[in-house]
């Protein structure tokens, strides 16, 4: 593993947009907040400070709740044809793209995320996120019904359902895919027509709060995204209960989902939530090891292993376990981490010292419960929030470090005897977000999909999402879908409509 140093020149626009404290959007207004305090986003490669940002509480979200709510009922927003609405979410997918440079920027430097990733996947994930849900504007229908009321014979009737927006919709996202997490949750809301308060996560509020520039530039009504920064326990909370939203959307924690439900229930709010995982991927013993190795490795250390998704327990078949822990091993060793900025870098620090201590307190006890390091297993340099690709052999069912979920770059990998076995292992777990599996057979495969209880099984391949195809989880790992046309029909409500026939 080799370390990288120098980093690439900012773009003026992002020097520009860090030195002043950014403020929050609400009714199309950059707004202090009402206390006027702030909080710093930081540099996980340094610690430094990155920028100031506004920080909103329970009066902010107040007004923009009520902002929210009056361009729901009475604003252009609602009035607007279906292909209006489609043109301007269109029109903030060609923004975003016209300054991916400056947004893939921004979210290496809040993040720490390499800024090469930033650039290849998660921009243009959120350009075409838009795009795709631009598209189903003109497309939200409902049914025409045929009825038969055996209470009244003879009797004719008109009946069609419409697909109407839910409303007021508060959305809250996480820190690991800032700008992605932010198109995956607003695309659909908008597309249907509701409007929207979001809260984005305390530790990445950059990127989120530059697309509420281009939302405006992009000619969406005030008051139909607003955008207001600060922290889950006073901000999130606020939103997540507030009685004048109809529905709240949540990626995070499910612990905190959990509490996100509780607020929820003052006034019955709809509730979508994406959760946590622990996905397995499964090797069997005719896989082709080639794209297998790095696909497995792949999969737990993208992004750091900071992914829902992320391959965190990797089961082998036993007679090409040694050979394909090596494998991953050795391209674990080879991982350059560095400062996201750096072009070289594969793999930057975790988002902030929290998640950094909480993936070392793991470590910690993995490898105090008789878990085994054969790569990384600790800090990198002392500067930054960096922790070694590491992958864990020895470990068992009841250890910490494979019934929880890490959500950093750390794999468990054990040995399996046979496919029941390896199923039975891959669902013994609380989560079911998402799974894999890796064989040449490919009926096989089919049949071993259809057994894991996960929201996703990818074959031959991992961490491949895509604005069309919807993704969320199984037991623990959440309620609802995002993306797909599974995303648009949690942002409506239906209304039966019956008219009787004189
Ligand atoms: P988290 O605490 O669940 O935070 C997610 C979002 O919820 C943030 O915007 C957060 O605000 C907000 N929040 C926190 N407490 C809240 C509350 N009581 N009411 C309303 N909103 C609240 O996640 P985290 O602390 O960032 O990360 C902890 C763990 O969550 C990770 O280690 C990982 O296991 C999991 N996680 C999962 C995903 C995923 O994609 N499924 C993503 C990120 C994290 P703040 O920013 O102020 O905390
Ligand atoms: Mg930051």
């Amino acid at each position: 593993m080799s370390t990288a140093t120098m980093t690439e020149v900012w773009h003026p626009n992002v020097g520009t947009f860090v030195a002043q404290t950014r403020k929050m959007l609400i009714n199309g207004q950059w707004v202090n907040a009402q206390s006027g305090k702030t909080f710093p986003t930081y540099d996980p490669a340094t610690g430094k400070v990155l920028a100031h940002v506004t920080e909103g509480d329970k009066a902010d979200i107040d007004l923009a709740v009520q902002a929210a709510r009056k361009a729901f009922e009475q604003g252009p927003w609602r009035k607007m044809t279906s292909s209006d609405r489609g043109k301007v979410i269109w029109r903030l997918a060609d923004l975003l793209e016209s300054n991916l440079e400056e947004f893939a920027q921004l979210e290496s430097l809040d993040n720490g995320k390499p800024l090469t990733i930033a650039r290849a996947a998660d921009v243009p994930l959120a350009v075409d996120l838009f795009r795709y849900m631009a598209g189903w504007t003109t497309k939200i229908e409902g049914n025409t019904i045929p009825i038969s009321v055996p209470y009244m014979p003879g009797a004719e009737f008109l009946a069609y359902t419409r697909r109407e927006p839910v409303g007021v919709v508060g959305q809250i996202i996480p820190w690991n895919f800032p700008l992605l997490m932010a198109a995956w949750k607003l695309g659909p809301a908008l597309a249907v027509g509701c409007t929207i308060v979001m809260k984005p996560a305390e530790q990445t509020p950059l990127s989120a709060l530059r697309l509420g520039e281009l939302i405006i530039e992009a000619g969406f009504p005030e008051g139909v995204v607003n955008i207001v920064p600060g922290y889950g326990e006073t901000a999130g909370a606020a939103l997540a209960s507030h009685p004048d939203v109809d529905k709240v959307a949540f990626t995070g924690s499910t612990e905190v989902g959990k509490l996100i439900l509780n607020a929820a229930s003052g006034n019955l709010k709809k509730v979508t939530l994406e959760l946590g995982g622990k996905s397995p991927s499964l090797v069997l013993s005719d896989a082709d090891l080639e794209s297998g190795i790095p696909g497995v490795a792949s999969a737990i250390f993208f992004n750091h292993g900071q992914c829902c998704a992320a391959g965190s327990r990797l089961y082998v078949e036993k007679s090409i376990f040694d050979t394909v822990v090596a494998g991953v091993a050795d391209q674990a060793k080879q991982i350059t981490l560095g400062p996201g900025m750096n072009p070289s870098t594969q793999m930057g620090p975790l988002v902030s010292v929290e998640q950094q201590q909480r993936v070392l307190e793991y470590l910690e006890s993995g490898l105090a419960e008789g878990a085994e390091a054969v790569a990384g297993g600790k800090r990198r340099g002392d500067q930054g929030y960096f922790v070694e690709p590491t992958v864990l052999v020895k470990t068992t069912s009841t250890m910490k470090v494979i019934q929880e979920e890490i959500f950093g770059p750390v794999v468990c990998a054990e040995p399996f005897q046979d496919v029941d076995e390896v199923i039975q292992k891959a669902n013994n777990n609380i989560y079911g977000l998402a799974a894999a599996v890796w064989t040449k057979d490919l009926s096989k495969a089919h049949r071993i999909a259809a057994r894991l209880r996960a929201g996703t099984v990818w074959i031959n391949c991992h961490n491949i999402f895509d604005a069309a195809l919807p993704f969320g989880g199984y037991k623990q790992s959440g309620w609802g879908r995002e993306m797909g046309h599974e995303a648009l029909d949690l942002y409506t409500e239906v209304k039966s409509v019956c008219a009787k026939l004189a």
